[in-house]
Protein backbone atom coordinates (compact mmCIF):
# COMPACT_ATOMS: atom_id res chain seq x y z
CA UNK A 1 0.00 0.00 0.00
CA UNK A 2 1.25 3.51 -1.07
CA UNK A 3 1.80 5.94 2.00
CA UNK A 4 -1.60 7.93 2.33
CA UNK A 5 -1.48 11.40 3.46
CA UNK A 6 -3.92 13.37 5.86
CA UNK A 7 -3.14 17.20 5.50
CA UNK A 8 -4.79 18.88 8.31
CA UNK A 9 -5.18 22.91 7.98
CA UNK A 10 -7.03 25.59 10.22
CA UNK A 11 -9.17 28.71 9.85
CA UNK A 12 -10.96 31.36 10.83
CA UNK A 13 -8.94 31.63 14.59
CA UNK A 14 -6.11 30.23 15.93
CA UNK A 15 -6.40 27.89 18.93
CA UNK A 16 -9.02 25.95 17.66
CA UNK A 17 -7.41 22.57 18.55
CA UNK A 18 -6.02 21.47 15.16
CA UNK A 19 -3.15 19.48 17.37
CA UNK A 20 -5.56 17.75 18.92
CA UNK A 21 -7.70 17.35 16.07
CA UNK A 22 -4.87 15.38 14.00
CA UNK A 23 -3.88 13.74 17.24
CA UNK A 24 -7.71 12.41 17.62
CA UNK A 25 -8.00 11.15 13.81
CA UNK A 26 -4.78 9.75 14.43
CA UNK A 27 -6.33 7.94 17.62
CA UNK A 28 -8.91 6.71 15.54
CA UNK A 29 -6.71 5.18 12.82
CA UNK A 30 -4.14 3.66 14.51
CA UNK A 31 -5.76 0.23 15.40
CA UNK A 32 -4.14 -1.24 11.93
CA UNK A 33 -1.61 1.57 10.44
CA UNK A 34 1.70 3.03 11.27
CA UNK A 35 0.80 6.73 11.70
CA UNK A 36 3.71 9.36 11.63
CA UNK A 37 2.81 13.25 12.44
CA UNK A 38 4.02 15.64 11.11
CA UNK A 39 3.80 19.56 12.22
CA UNK A 40 5.30 22.29 10.13
CA UNK A 41 5.17 25.33 12.26
CA UNK A 42 6.20 28.85 10.30
CA UNK A 43 8.32 30.30 12.99
CA UNK A 44 11.76 31.08 12.25
CA UNK A 45 13.77 29.98 15.41
CA UNK A 46 14.85 26.46 14.49
CA UNK A 47 12.60 24.82 17.38
CA UNK A 48 10.63 26.59 19.85
CA UNK A 49 13.57 25.52 22.74
CA UNK A 50 14.51 28.69 22.37
CA UNK A 51 10.71 30.68 22.70
CA UNK A 52 9.64 31.54 26.50
CA UNK A 53 6.12 29.47 27.40
CA UNK A 54 4.59 32.76 27.21
CA UNK A 55 5.62 32.54 23.30
CA UNK A 56 4.59 29.64 22.51
CA UNK A 57 3.58 27.29 25.13
CA UNK A 58 5.33 24.49 26.70
CA UNK A 59 8.45 23.16 24.94
CA UNK A 60 7.89 18.95 24.70
CA UNK A 61 10.76 17.14 24.56
CA UNK A 62 11.45 13.87 22.94
CA UNK A 63 13.35 10.59 24.11
CA UNK A 64 16.33 11.87 21.07
CA UNK A 65 16.49 14.99 22.66
CA UNK A 66 14.42 17.29 20.02
CA UNK A 67 12.75 20.39 21.37
CA UNK A 68 9.42 20.28 19.71
CA UNK A 69 5.86 21.79 19.25
CA UNK A 70 3.42 20.95 22.20
CA UNK A 71 1.20 19.00 19.66
CA UNK A 72 3.66 16.10 19.67
CA UNK A 73 2.82 15.76 23.58
CA UNK A 74 -0.79 15.29 21.99
CA UNK A 75 0.41 13.16 19.19
CA UNK A 76 2.11 10.89 21.46
CA UNK A 77 -0.83 10.60 23.98
CA UNK A 78 -2.94 10.23 21.22
CA UNK A 79 -1.55 7.65 19.27
CA UNK A 80 0.92 5.82 21.66
CA UNK A 81 4.12 6.69 19.53
CA UNK A 82 7.66 7.62 20.12
CA UNK A 83 7.83 10.92 17.98
CA UNK A 84 11.17 11.86 16.38
CA UNK A 85 12.93 15.84 16.40
CA UNK A 86 12.79 15.33 12.36
CA UNK A 87 8.80 15.25 12.83
CA UNK A 88 8.79 18.67 13.61
CA UNK A 89 9.50 21.09 10.49
CA UNK A 90 9.51 24.71 11.56
CA UNK A 91 10.33 27.31 8.64
CA UNK A 92 13.76 28.13 10.39
CA UNK A 93 14.49 24.95 10.03
CA UNK A 94 13.40 24.58 6.49
CA UNK A 95 15.84 27.81 5.55
CA UNK A 96 18.52 26.10 7.00
CA UNK A 97 18.51 23.38 4.89
CA UNK A 98 17.39 25.50 1.67
CA UNK A 99 21.06 27.86 3.02
CA UNK A 100 22.98 24.77 3.42
CA UNK A 101 21.99 23.26 -0.01
CA UNK A 102 22.87 26.52 -1.65
CA UNK A 103 26.41 26.93 -0.12
CA UNK A 104 27.42 23.21 -1.22
CA UNK A 105 26.69 24.19 -4.19
CA UNK A 106 23.41 22.32 -4.75
CA UNK A 107 21.86 24.67 -6.99
CA UNK A 108 24.80 26.19 -8.76
CA UNK A 109 23.84 28.18 -11.55
CA UNK A 110 20.58 28.53 -10.29
CA UNK A 111 18.11 31.23 -8.67
CA UNK A 112 17.17 29.32 -5.73
CA UNK A 113 13.73 30.82 -5.04
CA UNK A 114 10.56 29.62 -2.82
CA UNK A 115 9.11 27.94 -5.26
CA UNK A 116 10.29 25.10 -6.28
CA UNK A 117 13.33 24.99 -3.98
CA UNK A 118 11.72 25.83 -0.80
CA UNK A 119 8.66 24.03 -1.48
CA UNK A 120 10.92 21.07 -2.84
CA UNK A 121 12.63 20.86 0.81
CA UNK A 122 9.32 21.01 2.34
CA UNK A 123 8.04 17.93 0.67
CA UNK A 124 11.29 15.80 0.26
CA UNK A 125 11.56 16.23 4.15
CA UNK A 126 8.13 15.08 4.48
CA UNK A 127 9.00 12.27 1.96
CA UNK A 128 12.09 10.99 3.59
CA UNK A 129 10.38 10.45 7.01
CA UNK A 130 7.64 8.62 5.58
CA UNK A 131 10.30 6.25 4.04
CA UNK A 132 12.47 5.61 6.97
CA UNK A 133 9.44 4.97 9.54
CA UNK A 134 8.05 2.97 6.90
CA UNK A 135 4.91 5.23 7.46
CA UNK A 136 1.27 3.76 6.08
CA UNK A 137 -0.13 7.17 7.58
CA UNK A 138 1.22 10.74 7.80
CA UNK A 139 -1.20 13.09 9.30
CA UNK A 140 0.35 16.66 8.37
CA UNK A 141 -0.55 19.27 10.42
CA UNK A 142 0.10 23.05 9.37
CA UNK A 143 0.32 25.46 12.05
CA UNK A 144 -1.07 28.83 12.35
CA UNK A 145 -4.57 30.02 10.47
CA UNK A 146 -5.55 29.72 6.64
CA UNK A 147 -4.32 33.31 5.38
CA UNK A 148 -0.98 34.00 7.66
CA UNK A 149 1.99 35.00 5.61
CA UNK A 150 4.10 32.41 7.50
CA UNK A 151 2.27 29.70 6.40
CA UNK A 152 2.20 30.15 2.84
CA UNK A 153 4.64 28.00 1.61
CA UNK A 154 3.63 25.13 3.54
CA UNK A 155 0.12 25.43 1.83
CA UNK A 156 1.95 25.56 -1.09
CA UNK A 157 3.92 22.56 -0.66
CA UNK A 158 0.63 20.66 0.48
CA UNK A 159 -0.84 21.56 -2.34
CA UNK A 160 1.76 20.08 -4.86
CA UNK A 161 1.89 17.61 -2.96
CA UNK A 162 -1.12 15.70 -4.42
CA UNK A 163 0.16 15.40 -7.69
CA UNK A 164 3.59 13.95 -6.17
CA UNK A 165 2.09 11.03 -4.44
CA UNK A 166 -1.25 10.94 -6.01
CA UNK A 167 -5.05 12.18 -5.28
CA UNK A 168 -6.60 9.02 -4.45
CA UNK A 169 -3.53 9.13 -1.64
CA UNK A 170 -4.25 12.54 -0.10
CA UNK A 171 -6.83 14.25 1.73
CA UNK A 172 -7.05 17.64 2.96
CA UNK A 173 -8.87 18.40 6.44
CA UNK A 174 -9.62 21.89 7.39
CA UNK A 175 -10.91 23.03 10.96
CA UNK A 176 -12.60 25.97 11.38
CA UNK A 177 -15.54 27.92 13.41
CA UNK A 178 -18.99 27.50 13.93
CA UNK A 179 -19.74 30.80 16.30
CA UNK A 180 -23.23 30.91 18.01
CA UNK A 181 -23.53 34.97 18.25
CA UNK A 182 -25.29 35.64 21.86
CA UNK A 183 -28.96 36.73 20.47
CA UNK A 184 -28.67 35.42 17.23
CA UNK A 185 -29.09 31.66 18.56
CA UNK A 186 -28.14 30.14 15.60
CA UNK A 187 -25.04 28.27 14.34
CA UNK A 188 -22.85 30.46 11.38
CA UNK A 189 -21.24 28.95 8.69
CA UNK A 190 -20.06 32.66 6.75
CA UNK A 191 -16.67 32.16 8.54
CA UNK A 192 -15.98 28.85 7.36
CA UNK A 193 -17.14 29.64 3.83
CA UNK A 194 -14.49 32.64 4.17
CA UNK A 195 -12.03 30.40 5.12
CA UNK A 196 -12.72 27.89 2.62
CA UNK A 197 -12.57 30.57 -0.20
CA UNK A 198 -8.75 31.10 1.24
CA UNK A 199 -7.81 27.98 1.20
CA UNK A 200 -9.31 27.23 -2.58
CA UNK A 201 -6.99 30.17 -3.04
CA UNK A 202 -4.59 28.35 -2.54
CA UNK A 203 -5.48 25.72 -4.37
CA UNK A 204 -6.21 23.68 -2.11
CA UNK A 205 -9.89 22.13 -1.60
CA UNK A 206 -11.07 20.39 1.61
CA UNK A 207 -12.29 16.80 1.35
CA UNK A 208 -13.36 16.74 5.09
CA UNK A 209 -14.33 20.19 7.05
CA UNK A 210 -14.63 19.69 10.89
CA UNK A 211 -16.51 23.12 12.55
CA UNK A 212 -15.36 23.62 15.87
CA UNK A 213 -18.88 24.43 17.70
CA UNK A 214 -20.43 24.94 21.42
CA UNK A 215 -23.22 22.68 20.10
CA UNK A 216 -23.33 19.43 17.69
CA UNK A 217 -23.73 21.07 13.77
CA UNK A 218 -27.04 20.88 12.75
CA UNK A 219 -27.72 19.31 9.58
CA UNK A 220 -28.99 22.43 8.29
CA UNK A 221 -25.58 23.89 9.12
CA UNK A 222 -23.85 21.15 7.43
CA UNK A 223 -25.73 21.28 5.06
CA UNK A 224 -25.07 25.09 4.07
CA UNK A 225 -21.14 24.46 4.50
CA UNK A 226 -21.68 21.28 1.52
CA UNK A 227 -23.25 23.44 -0.13
CA UNK A 228 -21.26 26.37 -0.16
CA UNK A 229 -17.48 24.49 0.54
CA UNK A 230 -17.70 21.67 -1.98
CA UNK A 231 -17.89 18.88 0.30
CA UNK A 232 -20.13 15.90 0.96
CA UNK A 233 -22.94 16.98 3.52
CA UNK A 234 -21.50 13.34 5.64
CA UNK A 235 -18.13 15.08 5.76
CA UNK A 236 -19.01 18.00 7.48
CA UNK A 237 -18.14 17.15 11.08
CA UNK A 238 -18.69 18.54 14.42
CA UNK A 239 -15.57 19.40 16.40
CA UNK A 240 -17.47 19.87 19.68
CA UNK A 241 -16.59 21.99 22.65
CA UNK A 242 -15.40 19.79 25.46
CA UNK A 243 -14.31 19.45 28.78
CA UNK A 244 -11.85 17.15 28.33
CA UNK A 245 -9.89 16.88 24.96
CA UNK A 246 -10.21 12.95 25.49
CA UNK A 247 -13.64 12.79 24.33
CA UNK A 248 -12.83 14.03 20.92
CA UNK A 249 -12.19 10.89 19.46
CA UNK A 250 -15.61 10.09 20.48
CA UNK A 251 -17.16 12.75 19.01
CA UNK A 252 -15.39 12.37 15.70
CA UNK A 253 -16.43 8.77 16.09
CA UNK A 254 -19.95 9.58 16.64
CA UNK A 255 -20.07 11.99 13.87
CA UNK A 256 -18.75 9.30 11.43
CA UNK A 257 -15.28 10.13 10.48
CA UNK A 258 -13.66 7.19 10.19
CA UNK A 259 -16.25 5.88 8.14
CA UNK A 260 -15.50 8.61 6.12
CA UNK A 261 -11.56 8.39 6.36
CA UNK A 262 -11.29 4.80 5.61
CA UNK A 263 -13.79 5.63 2.07
CA UNK A 264 -12.35 8.77 0.87
CA UNK A 265 -8.58 7.28 1.50
CA UNK A 266 -9.62 3.76 0.65
CA UNK A 267 -8.07 1.90 4.06
CA UNK A 268 -9.81 0.07 6.41
CA UNK A 269 -8.66 0.36 10.33
CA UNK A 270 -11.55 0.43 12.26
CA UNK A 271 -10.59 2.21 16.00
CA UNK A 272 -11.52 0.09 19.07
CA UNK A 273 -11.99 2.17 21.68
CA UNK A 274 -13.42 0.36 24.40
CA UNK A 275 -10.41 1.56 27.32
CA UNK A 276 -10.41 4.58 25.72
CA UNK A 277 -14.28 5.39 26.61
CA UNK A 278 -13.65 3.17 29.47
CA UNK A 279 -11.35 5.75 31.10
CA UNK A 280 -13.04 8.73 29.95
CA UNK A 281 -15.86 7.63 31.94
CA UNK A 282 -14.14 7.99 35.27
CA UNK A 283 -13.00 10.92 34.58
CA UNK A 284 -16.43 11.98 33.96
CA UNK A 285 -17.66 10.96 37.18
CA UNK A 286 -14.79 11.26 40.11
CA UNK A 287 -15.87 9.89 42.82
CA UNK A 288 -13.19 12.11 45.12
CA UNK A 289 -11.80 15.36 44.84
CA UNK A 290 -8.10 16.53 45.63
CA UNK A 291 -6.93 20.00 45.27
CA UNK A 292 -2.67 20.24 44.38
CA UNK A 293 -1.15 23.60 44.49
CA UNK A 294 1.04 24.07 41.30
CA UNK A 295 3.75 26.83 42.44
CA UNK A 296 5.41 28.01 39.03
CA UNK A 297 5.66 31.69 37.16
CA UNK A 298 3.84 30.70 33.86
CA UNK A 299 0.94 30.74 35.98
CA UNK A 300 -0.98 32.60 33.54
CA UNK A 301 -0.51 30.44 31.01
CA UNK A 302 -1.53 27.25 31.53
CA UNK A 303 0.14 25.57 28.09
CA UNK A 304 3.45 26.62 29.83
CA UNK A 305 2.33 23.18 31.91
CA UNK A 306 0.34 21.20 29.48
CA UNK A 307 2.01 17.50 29.57
CA UNK A 308 1.25 18.18 33.96
CA UNK A 309 -2.41 19.00 33.29
CA UNK A 310 -2.28 15.78 31.12
CA UNK A 311 -0.19 13.81 33.21
CA UNK A 312 -3.07 14.55 36.15
CA UNK A 313 -5.57 13.85 33.48
CA UNK A 314 -4.05 10.61 33.39
CA UNK A 315 -4.04 9.80 37.06
CA UNK A 316 -8.26 11.09 37.63
CA UNK A 317 -8.72 8.24 34.88
CA UNK A 318 -7.15 5.23 37.02
CA UNK A 319 -7.55 6.89 40.25
CA UNK A 320 -11.31 7.97 39.91
CA UNK A 321 -10.58 11.78 41.57
CA UNK A 322 -11.04 14.97 39.87
CA UNK A 323 -7.57 17.19 40.63
CA UNK A 324 -8.00 20.27 40.56
CA UNK A 325 -4.95 22.57 40.36
CA UNK A 326 -4.26 25.94 42.32
CA UNK A 327 -1.94 27.91 40.25
CA UNK A 328 0.61 29.79 42.66
CA UNK A 329 2.50 32.39 41.30
CA UNK A 330 5.46 31.83 43.71
CA UNK A 331 7.03 35.73 42.77
CA UNK A 332 4.36 36.59 45.48
CA UNK A 333 4.69 33.47 47.95
CA UNK A 334 6.50 34.48 50.73
CA UNK A 335 4.27 32.36 53.46
CA UNK A 336 2.04 29.50 54.14
CA UNK A 337 -1.34 31.52 52.99
CA UNK A 338 -1.39 29.57 49.74
CA UNK A 339 -1.95 26.43 51.53
CA UNK A 340 -5.63 26.98 52.06
CA UNK A 341 -7.60 23.50 51.01
CA UNK A 342 -4.73 22.26 49.47
CA UNK A 343 -3.67 18.70 49.42
CA UNK A 344 -0.38 18.17 47.62
CA UNK A 345 2.11 20.46 46.22
CA UNK A 346 4.16 20.58 42.94
CA UNK A 347 7.34 22.69 41.99
CA UNK A 348 7.71 22.31 37.75
CA UNK A 349 10.48 22.89 35.73
CA UNK A 350 11.26 26.36 35.32
CA UNK A 351 14.45 28.96 34.27
CA UNK A 352 16.16 32.01 35.77
CA UNK A 353 16.09 33.65 39.37
CA UNK A 354 12.42 35.20 39.46
CA UNK A 355 10.13 33.19 41.52
CA UNK A 356 12.63 31.29 43.18
CA UNK A 357 12.51 31.97 46.68
CA UNK A 358 9.18 32.14 46.76
CA UNK A 359 9.33 27.94 45.00
CA UNK A 360 12.08 27.44 48.39
CA UNK A 361 9.45 28.63 50.74
CA UNK A 362 6.85 26.08 49.01
CA UNK A 363 9.05 23.11 49.47
CA UNK A 364 9.73 24.15 53.15
CA UNK A 365 5.87 24.35 53.76
CA UNK A 366 5.63 20.79 52.28
CA UNK A 367 8.51 20.03 54.20
CA UNK A 368 7.52 20.81 57.38
CA UNK A 369 3.98 20.08 57.12
CA UNK A 370 4.33 16.58 55.82
CA UNK A 371 2.49 17.56 52.58
CA UNK A 372 2.83 15.06 49.36
CA UNK A 373 5.57 17.24 47.42
CA UNK A 374 6.94 16.76 43.77
CA UNK A 375 9.64 18.61 42.38
CA UNK A 376 10.31 18.34 38.87
CA UNK A 377 13.60 19.36 37.43
CA UNK A 378 14.00 23.01 39.03
CA UNK A 379 11.30 21.66 41.73
CA UNK A 380 14.16 19.12 42.69
CA UNK A 381 16.87 21.99 42.73
CA UNK A 382 14.36 24.30 45.00
CA UNK A 383 14.08 21.25 47.09
CA UNK A 384 17.76 20.72 47.61
CA UNK A 385 18.44 24.20 48.15
CA UNK A 386 15.69 24.59 51.11
CA UNK A 387 17.00 20.96 52.59
CA UNK A 388 20.45 22.63 52.31
CA UNK A 389 19.87 26.11 54.38
CA UNK A 390 17.33 24.74 56.60
CA UNK A 391 18.46 20.93 57.47
CA UNK A 392 22.26 21.10 56.57
CA UNK A 393 22.73 24.75 58.01
CA UNK A 394 23.99 25.91 54.99
CA UNK A 395 22.59 29.63 55.21
CA UNK A 396 23.04 31.14 51.59
CA UNK A 397 22.86 27.87 49.79
CA UNK A 398 21.89 28.49 46.12
CA UNK A 399 22.02 27.37 42.62
CA UNK A 400 24.45 29.32 40.37
CA UNK A 401 21.30 29.78 38.06
CA UNK A 402 20.16 32.10 40.32
CA UNK A 403 23.02 33.45 42.37
CA UNK A 404 26.21 32.80 41.31
CA UNK A 405 28.28 34.08 43.79
CA UNK A 406 26.47 31.62 46.29
CA UNK A 407 28.45 30.75 49.54
CA UNK A 408 26.80 27.43 49.41
CA UNK A 409 26.79 26.04 45.32
CA UNK A 410 24.34 23.04 45.64
CA UNK A 411 23.33 23.31 42.75
CA UNK A 412 25.71 24.24 39.53
CA UNK A 413 26.27 23.92 36.28
CA UNK A 414 26.85 20.66 34.71
CA UNK A 415 30.47 20.40 33.81
CA UNK A 416 30.00 19.52 30.01
CA UNK A 417 27.72 22.86 30.31
CA UNK A 418 30.35 25.29 31.72
CA UNK A 419 31.78 26.31 27.77
CA UNK A 420 28.99 26.18 26.08
CA UNK A 421 28.05 29.56 24.21
CA UNK A 422 24.88 28.35 22.09
CA UNK A 423 21.92 28.51 23.48
CA UNK A 424 19.66 26.50 20.86
CA UNK A 425 19.68 22.70 21.02
CA UNK A 426 22.36 22.58 23.90
CA UNK A 427 20.88 21.60 26.94
CA UNK A 428 21.40 18.36 28.80
CA UNK A 429 18.02 16.93 26.69
CA UNK A 430 16.14 13.69 25.23
CA UNK A 431 15.97 10.60 27.20
CA UNK A 432 18.62 9.53 29.87
CA UNK A 433 18.72 6.25 32.48
CA UNK A 434 18.66 6.04 36.14
CA UNK A 435 19.73 3.55 38.49
CA UNK A 436 17.11 2.95 41.22
CA UNK A 437 18.04 2.52 44.90
CA UNK A 438 15.96 -0.68 45.58
CA UNK A 439 14.53 0.21 48.90
CA UNK A 440 13.69 3.71 47.71
CA UNK A 441 9.92 4.58 47.39
CA UNK A 442 10.99 5.80 44.03
CA UNK A 443 11.73 2.50 43.05
CA UNK A 444 8.31 0.93 44.54
CA UNK A 445 6.69 3.50 42.19
CA UNK A 446 8.56 2.49 39.08
CA UNK A 447 8.79 -1.37 39.87
CA UNK A 448 11.76 -0.99 37.93
CA UNK A 449 16.08 -1.00 38.64
CA UNK A 450 16.55 1.02 35.78
CA UNK A 451 14.22 3.78 34.27
CA UNK A 452 14.58 6.08 31.39
CA UNK A 453 12.94 9.70 31.54
CA UNK A 454 13.58 12.64 29.46
CA UNK A 455 15.42 16.07 30.66
CA UNK A 456 16.04 19.44 29.72
CA UNK A 457 18.15 21.12 32.10
CA UNK A 458 21.93 22.55 32.39
CA UNK A 459 22.30 22.36 36.36
CA UNK A 460 22.37 19.75 38.52
CA UNK A 461 22.75 18.70 42.35
CA UNK A 462 26.78 19.76 42.99
CA UNK A 463 28.79 16.12 43.66
CA UNK A 464 30.51 18.61 46.36
CA UNK A 465 27.84 18.65 48.20
CA UNK A 466 26.55 14.84 47.96
CA UNK A 467 27.83 13.39 50.85
CA UNK A 468 26.23 16.46 53.20
CA UNK A 469 22.98 15.81 51.97
CA UNK A 470 22.90 12.42 52.20
CA UNK A 471 24.38 12.16 56.19
CA UNK A 472 21.47 14.77 56.94
CA UNK A 473 18.72 12.49 55.93
CA UNK A 474 18.07 12.74 52.18
CA UNK A 475 18.02 9.86 50.03
CA UNK A 476 19.06 9.20 46.62
CA UNK A 477 16.71 6.83 44.88
CA UNK A 478 18.19 7.09 41.60
CA UNK A 479 21.29 8.21 40.05
CA UNK A 480 23.00 8.17 36.47
CA UNK A 481 24.44 4.96 36.04
CA UNK A 482 28.25 6.24 36.35
CA UNK A 483 26.77 7.32 39.72
CA UNK A 484 27.90 11.00 39.07
CA UNK A 485 24.10 13.00 38.93
CA UNK A 486 21.49 12.68 41.08
CA UNK A 487 18.10 12.12 39.23
CA UNK A 488 16.02 11.04 41.47
CA UNK A 489 15.75 12.05 45.54
CA UNK A 490 13.22 11.75 48.25
CA UNK A 491 13.35 12.30 52.18
CA UNK A 492 11.74 8.89 53.46
CA UNK A 493 11.22 9.83 56.84
CA UNK A 494 8.02 11.99 54.82
CA UNK A 495 4.85 10.00 53.73
CA UNK A 496 5.75 11.64 49.99
CA UNK A 497 8.40 14.13 49.33
CA UNK A 498 10.22 12.88 46.16
CA UNK A 499 11.83 14.81 43.09
CA UNK A 500 13.02 14.11 39.72
CA UNK A 501 15.96 15.94 37.29
CA UNK A 502 14.24 14.49 34.79
CA UNK A 503 10.41 15.32 33.48
CA UNK A 504 8.35 12.32 33.83
CA UNK A 505 4.96 13.97 32.93
CA UNK A 506 6.64 13.85 29.29
CA UNK A 507 6.07 10.31 29.12
CA UNK A 508 2.55 9.61 31.22
CA UNK A 509 0.02 8.49 28.99
CA UNK A 510 -3.83 7.96 29.16
CA UNK A 511 -2.91 4.22 29.01
CA UNK A 512 -0.42 4.55 31.80
CA UNK A 513 0.26 7.53 34.24
CA UNK A 514 3.25 8.48 35.12
CA UNK A 515 4.21 6.27 38.20
CA UNK A 516 5.46 9.72 39.92
CA UNK A 517 2.57 11.41 39.42
CA UNK A 518 0.21 8.44 40.23
CA UNK A 519 2.18 7.93 43.55
CA UNK A 520 1.52 11.34 44.37
CA UNK A 521 -2.16 11.97 44.10
CA UNK A 522 -2.57 8.27 45.98
CA UNK A 523 -0.24 10.20 48.64
CA UNK A 524 -2.26 13.29 48.51
CA UNK A 525 -5.51 10.91 48.86
CA UNK A 526 -3.80 9.28 51.41
CA UNK A 527 -3.71 12.34 53.78
CA UNK A 528 -7.30 13.18 53.07
CA UNK A 529 -7.93 10.20 54.73
N1 LIG B 1 16.73 25.94 34.96
C1 LIG B 1 17.12 24.64 35.39
C2 LIG B 1 18.28 24.07 34.59
O1 LIG B 1 18.57 24.55 33.54
C3 LIG B 1 15.94 23.69 35.38
C4 LIG B 1 15.39 23.46 34.01
C5 LIG B 1 14.02 22.83 34.02
O2 LIG B 1 13.30 22.88 35.00
N2 LIG B 1 13.63 22.25 32.90
O3 LIG B 1 18.89 23.12 35.00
Amino acid sequence: MPTKYIIVTGGVLSGLGKGIAAASIGHLLSSKLKIVPIKCDGYLNVDPGTMNPYEHGEVFVLDDGGEVDMDFGHYERFLGVTCRSTWNLTMGKVFDMVRQKERRGDYLGKTVQYIPHVTDVIKNHIFDVARQESADLMIVEIGGTVGDIENELFLEAMRQMKEDVGKENTIYIHLTYVPIPYGVNEQKSKPTQQSVNLLKQRGIFPDIIIGRCSEYLTKEVKTKISNFCDVDPEAVITGLDVDDIYEIPLVFEEEGLPGILHKKLNIYSPPDLRKWKELINNLRNPEKEITVAMCGKYTKLEDSYASIIESFNHCSAHLGCKIKLKWVETTDLCDASFLDQIHGIVVPGGFGSRGAEGKIEAVRQAREKDIPFLGLCLGLHMAVIEFARNVCHLKGANSTEMDPETPYPVIDILPEQRNIKEKGGTMRLGAYPAVLKEDSKVYALYNAREVTERHRHRYEVNPAYHEILLQNGMVFSGVSPDGRLVEFLELPQLRYFIATQAHPELKSRMEAPAPLFKGFVKACLDRMG
